[in-house]
């Protein structure tokens, strides 16, 4: 209750507030942050957006990307710095652990700043002064509805920030898809809508706006890059740095790559491994049944959701898919049997 009432404290008055979310944000980290941001605006704030990497171009329809400020990008990062620095209040949205904003997480370590961490990934890390966490909630857009709901400001919604809200929501449920898909979803949405949101033109915007290029990737890894192990109900896609310059990948376009292996008859576990600059990038895809988040922080360093984790690996792709495989195969009661670790 201290926490809450501090925190209440902390914004009654306008502040310079500095928000971010994790590397290589997606609609429900970028939505969040720009809801929040054209909130507190509207509160009369002094507000920063600071993303540690960039983000796909669909999501470049969302009030305030104008504005955010990219730590990747050497031009950014003095007044990214800067703004870091002279912060009375710290929003960190959609993570729970500092290593996802990569260097930006000891910075905000060291911060005499005000921290909140808003949330719904599995294991926190402690770093916030106040924390609106919950593994139950589908996306970190709609703990912040409910926030704003809750601070008395719904009347400051507007069209803008519902969609912002809206499209978090939309992804992270897979669609209003997942078992995350709750009846407060639709709930939330509802409202969203009825503030303005329009569903049909986000959901274009999200899933209709493919390159020819994304569209002849998307078939080549499906023609040519995925292997399916039905002896041990998984699938995964390799790809190599080269298969993504061959098709000019832009940030963004293996979004959703790795439902099509999960997607298969049979499968309950898929994975899609990648060949980044900095190492292999893994996502991990399971049905209901099966836990991957605990595999992803056990094995690869990462986390993540219940059906829904990632991680990384610093030997090579065919390294990487090796140890995959062997651990699939050594886990496979830990894997396929395990309903303990239950998030929902
Ligand atoms: P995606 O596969 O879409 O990149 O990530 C799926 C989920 O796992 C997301 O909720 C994401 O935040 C989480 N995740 C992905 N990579 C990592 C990682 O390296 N570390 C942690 N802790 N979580 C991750
Ligand atoms: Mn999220």
């Amino acid at each position: 209750m201290e926490a809450l009432a501090s925190f209440k404290r902390e914004i009654s008055s306008p502040k310079k507030i500095f928000i971010t979310t994790h590397v290589k944000p997606d609609a429900d980290a970028l939505g969040s942050s720009l809801g929040l941001a054209n909130y507190l605006i509207k509160k009369g704030h002094d507000v920063a957006v600071v993303t540690p990497s960039d983000y796909p171009s669909f999501l470049d329809w969302m009030k305030g990307t104008d504005q955010v400020l990219d730590f990747s990008n050497p031009e950014h990062i003095p007044l990214a710095t800067l703004k870091l620095e002279q912060a009375d209040v710290i929003f960190c949205l959609d993570f729970s652990v500092l290593e996802r904003v990569n260097e930006l997480g000891e910075m905000i370590r060291k911060s005499e700043a005000f921290i909140v961490n808003i949330d719904h990934h599995q294991e926190p890390e402690n770093f916030a002064d106040y924390r609106i966490w919950s593994t139950k909630a589908a996306a970190t857009c709609e703990l912040l509805y409910e926030l704003i709901v809750d601070l008395g400001d719904k009347d400051l919604i507007d069209r803008d920030i519902a969609e912002c809200l809206y499209a978090g929501i939309m992804t992270d449920t897979g669609g209003f898809r997942h078992p995350n898909t709750t009846k407060n979803v639709h709930l939330v949405v509802a409202e969203l809508i009825g503030i303005g949101a329009n569903c049909s033109q986000i959901a274009n915007w999200i899933y209709d706006s493919n390159s020819v290029n994304r569209l002849k990737f998307i078939g080549f890894a499906i023609s040519r890059r995925l292997v399916v192990r039905e002896d041990l109900q998984m699938a995964y896609f390799a790809i190599s740095k080269k298969d993504l310059k061959k098709y000019q990948s832009q940030t963004g376009d293996t979004e959703g790559l790795v439902n099509y292996a999960l997607s298969l008859d049979g499968i309950k576990l898929a994975a899609l491994f990648s060949e980044r600059e900095d190492g292999i990038k893994i996502s991990f895809r399971s049905s209901t049944e099966v836990a991957v988040n605990k595999f992803a922080t056990t094995y690869f360093n990462g986390g993540g959701h219940k059906n829904a984790a990632g991680g990384k690996s610093m030997l090579t792709l065919k390294e990487t898919v090796e140890r995959f495989e062997t651990l699939v195969d050594q886990n496979q009661e830990e894997l396929f049997q395990n309903d303990q670790i239950t998030t929902h």
